[in-house]
């Protein structure tokens, strides 16, 4: 599993996150990132698989996401 975080303070409403991965990444009415499936800053989802790709390409790094193994 990943999980995505997100830094809302960080985003410069770029629009990039959710271009790439729009099941993911929404935009609050400002332009402000937020998660597609939750009102929270962190999700534990299972892919896609080049999700990683998000962090890479947020230019403020408002996006982290970091592999999750459960117990
Ligand atoms: S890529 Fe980063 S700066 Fe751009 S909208 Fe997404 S979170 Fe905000």
């Amino acid at each position: 599993m990943l999980k995505i975080q997100i830094i809302p303070e960080q985003c410069i409403a770029c629009g990039i996150c959710a271009a790439l991965f729009p099941n993911n990444f929404d935009y609050t009415d400002d332009g402000i990132v937020r998660l597609v499936q939750t009102s929270a800053n962190e999700l534990l989802v299972e892919g896609p698989p080049n999700l990683p790709e998000s962090q890479k390409k947020c230019p403020t790094h408002a996006i982290r996401i970091s592999s999750y193994k459960s117990q």
